[in-house]
């Protein structure tokens, strides 16, 4: 079983991932909700499969994460807008 840690670290892994292949999210509140939220439909679509069709939870723990790095990602180009000043 995995602990915490190695929950946060496989998170950062997939931020680390994500930073790598798309840059950061955009300065747009709704663009980067709308980006977070294709991460947890996925996650929905993933538990679909594994209570309809067989599917194993391996994909769901893969989307969760992947909503996991994205909620950090939001939260942190959140913080820089607020830094540099942008109220919305
Ligand atoms: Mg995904």
């Amino acid at each position: 079983m995995k602990t915490t840690i190695d929950v946060f670290n496989d998170i950062q892994t997939e931020l680390d991932r994500s930073f790598e292949l798309h840059g950061d999210l955009p300065a747009n509140i709704v663009g980067m909700t709308a980006i977070m939220a294709e991460e947890a439909g996925e996650c929905v679509k993933a538990a679909n499969n594994c209570v309809f069709h067989g599917a194993t939870v391996a994909e769901l723990e893969k989307e969760a994460i992947q909503t996991a790095a994205m909620c950090v990602k939001m939260v942190m180009k959140i913080n820089k807008m607020k830094v540099a000043g942008v109220k919305k």
